[in-house]
């Protein structure tokens, strides 16, 4: 197959780029490298050995992305490209939906006139919002919090309603939980721009003297420890989850009537803040300081995945373990420092 991959220099399309050519596949990617840097094609070519077809362009540019799928020839779509911090779009929300939704409506209408009709698209675990009940699945409530969830399910929904209306377009939403992680060849990884919002890539930076302490946001809720669980899952696995996504799609083996399901990619298994910490000073054999400061806005004390489903479905079970995760974060960190500052 010959497959577009949208946001292919981000953390996800970056990883997802190395498993789809190493299944044989071709790669055709686009990013505007708004936030990502070029040096990552070229590190998706050196860990697989194989190089990619890149066009650097940002999705809201509806004529660029028609000339692109008018010429690109291309079997089926993995959809990467997007937000993806909680904070900012409450900040920003014009921000959000123009990036996340109207990038993704000139996207699937150009798939759609030029006969695209195999999607996979890079969902994530906020679209439910402060789960009820857990395990999540994905029966439970979609009832996002945030502009950036609500923009994931506006997505979800339109992909739901393509394929309602079209016969032919088969779409699966995957919902990642909380990826970490890098490639184990140290080559690829996550590149954050700025400071850090998440968890794993603050400590790392923390762990190699970039900044001084990690802050712990809250020890006071209803969890063992205090702190927060999340499902923590390798990036390499939820990269794969996409090469079995792409061969589910091809032959319809999912999803509704109609052609369309979601999927939540997780471990099953919760982690708290505490915990993640403990790891990555195992992992990375360094202190790591911390101190608790006050709650962030809008977190859920817990959540964690029931994974079951893309178990019978993909047949794709995690297969890493916690310090494996802190361990291979470690290494990319470490390993290019250099890069790292370029996006800082
Ligand atoms: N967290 C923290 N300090 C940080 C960043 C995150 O204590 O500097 C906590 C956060 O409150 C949450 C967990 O770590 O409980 C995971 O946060 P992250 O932003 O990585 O993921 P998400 O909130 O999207 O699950």
């Amino acid at each position: 197959m010959r497959v577009l991959l949208t946001g292919v220099t981000g953390y996800i399309g970056s990883h997802a780029a190395v498993e789809v050519l190493a299944a044989g596949h071709d790669v055709v990617g686009i990013d505007d490298l708004s936030a990502s840097i070029i040096d990552t094609r070229h590190a998706i070519e050196r860990t697989a050995g194989r190089k990619i077809e890149f066009h650097e362009l940002d999705l809201r540019d509806a004529k660029g992305v028609e000339c692109i799928l008018a010429h690109a020839d291309v079997d089926a779509i993995l959809h990467f490209a997007g937000r993806k911090f909680v904070g900012e779009s409450v900040a920003d929300p014009i921000r959000y939906y123009s990036r996340n939704v109207t990038a993704s409506v000139n996207l699937l209408a150009a798939a759609e006139r030029h006969g695209i009709n195999n999607i996979v698209f890079s969902s994530s675990c906020t679209v439910y919002g402060d789960a009820a009940e857990l395990p999540v699945t994905e029966h439970s409530p979609i009832s996002p919090v945030s502009p950036y969830g609500k923009t994931k399910a506006v997505v979800e929904g339109l992909l739901e309603d393509l394929c309602h209306a079209q016969e032919a377009t088969r779409a699966l939403a995957l919902r990642y939980f909380n990826p970490i992680g890098a490639h184990p060849s140290g080559l690829i990884g996550e590149i954050p721009w700025g400071t850090p919002n998440n968890l794993v890539p603050y400590v790392m930076q923390v762990a190699s003297g970039q900044r001084a302490v990690l802050s712990v946001f809250g020890d006071d809720y209803d969890t063992p420890d205090g702190t927060c669980i999340r499902d923590y899952v390798h990036v390499v696995d939820i990269a794969k989850a996409h090469v079995l996504a792409l061969d589910a799609v091809g032959r319809n083996q999912f999803g509704n009537r109609d052609g369309f399901g979601a999927l939540n990619l997780g471990t099953g298994q919760g982690h708290s803040v505490l915990e993640v910490l403990d790891a990555c000073r195992a992992a990375t054999r360094r202190p790591i300081p911390h101190h608790v400061v006050a709650r962030r806005p809008g977190d859920a004390a817990v959540i964690y995945a029931d994974p079951s489903r893309a178990a019978n479905e993909l047949g794709w079970r995690a297969q890493h373990d916690l310090v494996t995760m802190c361990a291979d974060h470690w290494n990319f960190t470490r390993n290019n420092a250099e890069r790292q500052a370029s996006a800082s």
